[in-house]
């Protein structure tokens, strides 16, 4: 069987009894783990991580013999590439829908190389979400760094893929996202009412001193990136230039939503270093914000709900990332949170900017 029909059959049938499954393939299906079903107050909600990566092999095809090829080919044969394991894992932990999105690596595309690339990749990410609608939705994939391109293609996923949302990288090839440049795209953006998920890639500059032991690149180098990126969104105007934007940021939006009270502070206290006048203070833009849960401890969550509210954090995992097995249990611990914040960061906000049905399933 190809490649492409196998996995999309892995998916198909994982956790469930496929017609025409060969024994052994049933044998193992009947070994698998029961799929935890999360309940807030006796009620079965539905949860969904906002956070999990995936990639589609057939781009490799997309961009053979340029540039890109090899880095396409590589991550076409790692984890990243769907297949049922994902399925395993989504129920063993209780996520009942992932939001998939794909981390940038065609931003040095030119713009036949990039319509072509990502033609297919949206392509491909919608048939993995009809493969199993009720498990999977994407965020759109789009080339940024072609700013008109960019917003068609946005506008292209959503009239002929249904998405409701897209996934960019937190630098365009060393451009800010704040630089006007891309404002035909965060134009789009905001018509079209996408959640639109900023997800860094570290911070090349700063590789020299983020190097040796403890992975400084990612711990620190990812979450600053987010934070330069969010922060110049901020400063540079592109939240009053475009008030509808509904933005949500990755690892809980860096640093910065831990220390907005400095941002603040800052064009009170040195006025004559904020020349672009803002409409409001700096943590109001910050407000209208989404971020995910990935701060690891129940007082980083209840200090980010009681900075921006339940109703603008989401449950992120950053599948097939090892970094949590636990983003449920994450939410549900947390003392302060009342049961209907833990339903709407579990899923119901998500389910109310995707569109995705907040009713529970099975
Ligand atoms: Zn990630």
């Amino acid at each position: 069987m190809p490649t492409r029909r196998r996995f999309m059959r892995q998916l198909t049938c994982a956790g469930l009894a496929c017609a025409g499954a060969s024994f052994g393939v049933r044998a193992r299906l009947a070994a698998q783990p029961q799929r935890r079903e999360v309940r807030i107050g006796g009620r079965r909600i539905r949860t969904i991580d906002a956070h999990a990566h995936t990639f589609i092999p057939a781009v490799v095809d997309a961009v053979r013999g340029t540039a890109l090829e090899k880095s396409a080919a590589a991550s076409a044969a790692g984890s990243l590439v769907m297949g049922r394991e994902r399925l395993l894992r989504m129920d063993e932990q209780g996520i009942d829908v992932e939001v998939l999105s794909i981390n940038p690596w065609w931003y040095g595309a030119d713009p036949t190389v990039a319509a072509r690339l990502i033609e297919v990749q949206n392509r491909g990410l919608a048939e993995l979400c009809a493969a199993r609608s009720d498990r999977f939705v994407a965020l759109a994939t789009v080339a940024v760094q072609h700013p008109e391109l960019a917003a068609e293609q946005l506008r292209d996923a959503f009239r002929r893929h249904g998405m409701r949302g897209v996934s960019l990288g937190a630098t365009v090839d060393q451009d800010e996202l704040a630089n006007r440049r891309f404002d035909p795209f965060w134009k789009a953006a905001e018509d079209l009412q996408a959640l639109v998920f900023i997800h860094p890639q570290g911070v090349p500059e700063l590789r020299r001193r983020l190097q040796g032991n403890g992975f400084l690149t990612n711990v620190i180098g990812n979450p600053l990136e987010t934070t330069i990126a969010l922060s110049h969104l901020i400063f540079e105007g592109t939240f009053d230039r475009f008030p509808g934007l509904r933005v949500c940021g990755a690892h809980a939006g860096g640093f910065l939503p831990s220390y907005n009270g400095r941002f603040d502070a800052g064009c009170v206290a040195f006025p004559a270093n904020c020349t672009n006048t803002l409409k409001q203070k700096p943590s109001e833009y910050l407000k209208r914000c989404y971020f995910d849960s990935m701060v690891f401890s129940a007082e980083g969550l209840r200090h980010l709900v009681a900075e921006y509210g339940a109703d603008h954090v989401v449950m992120g995992t950053d599948y097939p990332f090892p970094w949590t097995t636990t983003a449920v249990d994450h939410v549900l611990d947390v003392p302060q949170l009342t049961d209907p914040e833990k339903t709407a960061i579990l899923g119901g906000n998500l389910a109310r900017l995707l569109g995705i049905p907040a009713e529970p399933v099975g």
